[in-house]
């Protein structure tokens, strides 16, 4: 039988790819909806193609070939016995909700929702019986190293170091948009590239691991590891480690995903040679030159709405910076100031959730204005 599916931001780097994946398996999947944000050219293409039942957009009047639906009931079809979230940012959560309360699956490509709501989102799915299947690499890894979650002592996150590893924090002060888009390993949507460069994005890995597999933040090690080989491991109680490794492509995870239990051939990756990878190199982070690291970290220990707060100013300042407005430390300033600001909830609600996000955007843009 077809595994029957959704895409969510099918116009985006994940979402491509992933019609890619499907597309080597068209036997395996039945698409049944497409959601894509105002690039409906594009999307008007992949409708074409892969024929979903429904689709949505932003310019709804310009879809052609699929009746259109909106985000909330494509999540909500029964039909589904997947959902790939794959859009970016903060949009991802609602939906993401509404398809775990119908009890259909997650491949989860978007942290945010971790990172906002992790403690309401995990506890729903365990109630409904979701299965949330990470699509991030590094969860990928994970996900595959685990046998039994009670014998796992650690995880260990490997980081690329992005494209500032062996720059200066004075190189660091004067980068441009161009500088921080350019990772050396991994092709990806603008804003968790730039996430990357600052490390942010590992920060928001470390949030979304504690969530997923329910593993203390002590318990959780970021190793900067430049060639992207191994692409995370986790140490057992007896010691013993045990490591996903493959070459860097988000095919894999993404293929991976949403076949999962299952593994086909699909997008293969080029076959695996230890001898012409010949070294891998590994290091403690430079927490100093990548404060967004450590600043987000905390903000996960603490949890309640902090990450929340942490999570909005740290998207609207990457927003800021894509356009021009704002240098690449006054992201991580920015973040820092919102979160000294921040009236603290313990326990926040999804509309608490949702309001502390919006209030935080607010704030942080009227900040901007002061800095230029
Ligand atoms: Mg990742």
């Amino acid at each position: 039988m077809k595994k029957r599916i959704s895409i969510l931001g099918s116009t985006g780097s994940i979402g491509r790819q992933a019609l890619e994946v499907i597309n080597k398996l068209r036997d395996k999947f039945e698409i049944i909806s497409l959601a894509g944000g105002d690039n409906v050219e594009l999307l008007n293409k992949q409708i074409k193609d892969f024929k979903p039942k429904f689709a949505y957009s932003t310019k709804k009047e310009s879809l052609i070939g699929a009746k259109y639906a909106t985000l909330d009931e494509i999540c909500s079809n029964k039909e589904n016995d997947i959902i790939l979230v794959a859009v970016s940012g903060k949009i991802g959560l609602k939906p993401t909700l509404t398809a775990i309360k119908n009890g259909i699956d997650i491949a989860l490509a978007n942290k945010e929702t971790l990172v906002m709501a992790g403690d309401i989102v995990m506890k729903l799915a365990k109630e409904n019986g979701v299965n949330i299947i990470p699509v991030d690499s590094e969860h990928c890894a994970i996900h595959q190293c685990i046998k039994n979650i009670t014998q796992v002592e650690k995880l260990i996150i490997t980081a690329s170091g992005g494209p500032f590893l062996n720059k200066s924090i004075e190189d660091m002060k004067k980068a441009t948009v161009e500088e921080a888009l350019a990772h050396p390993r991994w092709d990806m949507g603008r804003k968790i590239t730039v996430d990357s460069a600052t490390l942010m994005n590992k920060g928001l890995e470390v949030i979304e691991a504690h969530h997923l597999f329910g593993i203390d933040y002590d318990n959780i090690q970021v190793v900067v590891h430049p060639q992207s080989i191994v692409h995370s491991a986790i140490e057992y109680i007896d010691g013993s480690v045990i490591a996903q490794l493959g070459l860097p492509s988000m095919h894999i995870p993404i293929q991976y995903a949403i076949t999962y239990p299952e593994r086909f051939e699909g997008i293969k990756s080029k076959s695996f040679n230890f001898t012409e990878i010949a070294r891998l190199d590994f290091e403690e982070p430079d927490w100093d030159k990548f404060k967004a690291l450590k600043i987000a970290i905390n903000s996960g220990r603490i949890g309640g709405s902090l990450p929340v707060c942490m999570n909005a100013a740290n998207e609207e300042a990457v927003f800021a910076f894509l356009e021009g407005k704002i240098k690449l430390f006054d992201i991580i300033n920015s973040v820092e100031t919102m979160l000294s600001e921040h009236s603290f909830i313990k326990s926040p609600s999804i509309d608490e959730i949702f309001s502390i996000d919006e209030e935080t955007r607010i704030k942080t843009r009227e900040l901007f204005l002061k800095l230029v």
